[in-house]
């Protein structure tokens, strides 16, 4: 299989396409490859199962237009940044070859949220290795974006905000996919909590001057080969 252009990775199936989800739809609209690498199924939860989750996410990967899918099948809720995940997440950054990595930002109270961010840092240093039993040829993404799907009330500096505001509506639709997850149990007075994702989305917005946005953080520095595409 050919190299992705984008892979996200997400610690539970709903993770990618909360901070990511506008993102992955621009993206496919314009032509590039993207996947999404769950680590754990993201069960249990109060009104989940592993039957419905598979079913949620399946239907939200068709809705996103997704050319990958997969679950590595760690422990949710003891996720860790160990020697053996971060050679899996290395395995599968060498077979899928993506050129840029989106990852969850680091700071967050859910540990399993950290301990993915702390994967992926490691395993994409990893994935370039020589001499080593992991599957493939080395590869090294050349850049990782960290997106916000976190379970702190944070305030944070994104390094940039992309104008998502054609795919919006898609978004909310994909998120609504995931019933046992934002809709089943949760408050249906306004504001539930879809909109509150959108209401987010609409102060990333508000910050570029555009309708919609989802912030990134980038450590490294982010190059441009053109202005024309300023928000
Ligand atoms: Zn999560």
């Amino acid at each position: 299989m050919p190299g992705l252009d984008y892979l996200i990775i997400a610690p539970h199936p709903d993770d990618a396409e909360l901070g990511a989800g506008g993102t992955i739809l621009l993206l496919k609209a314009q032509g590039a490859s993207v996947g999404v690498l769950d680590l754990t199924s993201g069960e249990p939860t109060p009104y989940g199962s592993p039957e419905i989750r598979r079913s949620e996410t399946a239907a939200a990967t068709a809705l996103l237009g997704l050319d990958w899918r997969g679950n590595l099948g760690l422990p949710n809720r003891s996720l860790a940044a160990d020697l053996e995940s971060r050679a899996r997440v290395a395995g599968a950054i060498r077979e899928l070859r993506p050129r840029v990595l989106l990852a969850p930002y680091w700071e967050d109270a859910h540990p399993d949220h950290v301990a993915a961010s702390a994967l992926v840092d490691a395993a994409r240093f990893w994935a370039k290795l020589t001499k080593t039993d992991l599957p493939g040829p080395p590869h090294y993404p050349q850049r990782i974006l960290y997106y916000f799907s976190v379970h702190l009330r944070l305030h944070p500096k994104p390094s940039f905000v992309l104008d998502v505001t054609p795919f919006l509506e898609r978004k909310m639709a994909v998120l609504a996919c995931y019933h046992s997850q934002f809709i089943a149990g949760r408050p249906t007075q306004p504001p539930t909590l879809l909109d509150d994702l959108r209401d987010r989305a609409r102060y990333w917005g508000w910050a570029i001057g555009v309708p919609y946005g989802e912030p990134f953080v980038c450590r490294e520095e982010i190059g441009l080969r053109s202005l024309r595409d300023l928000a």
